[in-house]
């Protein structure tokens, strides 16, 4: 997709920071980080949100999670926790229309985001 900011990162037109790549998917830092680690896990394969995920890419899914399970502890945050957040189309919070799952962790205090805060 020409337009879509985060294919242009997968195919190295627009920099990033990188912290894991694949021939499946690409990890690197949020421009606007809103925890200490936050990171996109961004499958290579144009999707635009969970909702248009196929049969086929099932896998992708799987491969997500784990990654940033590995990801996290790379980061030194598997003990102390983290959260994984998919928003899917605009009243889940996606503006970026290319499938993206954030890491997010690495508060000093911990745990003080509650899913029911993030609920409106
Ligand atoms: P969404 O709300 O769609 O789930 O989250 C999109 C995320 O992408 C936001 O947290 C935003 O800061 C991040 N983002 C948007 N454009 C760029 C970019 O060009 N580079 C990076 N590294 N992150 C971006
Ligand atoms: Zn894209």
């Amino acid at each position: 997709m020409k337009d879509c900011v985060f294919c242009q990162i997968i195919r190295g037109e627009k920099e990033s920071q990188c912290v894991y790549e694949d021939e499946t998917l690409m990890a690197f830092k949020d421009a606007h980080p809103q925890a200490p680690v936050h990171v996109l896990l961004v499958p290579k394969k144009h999707i635009r949100s969970l909702n248009d995920v196929e049969e086929d890419d099932r896998s992708l899914i799987s491969e997500l999670i784990l990654r940033a399970r590995e990801i996290a502890a790379a980061a030194g945050i598997a003990a102390s926790g983290y959260k994984l957040i998919l928003n899917v189309e605009q009243g889940g919070g996606q503006y970026v229309f290319h499938l993206h799952m954030h890491l997010l962790g690495g508060w000093k205090e911990g745990g003080h985001l509650r899913i029911k805060d993030l609920i409106p």
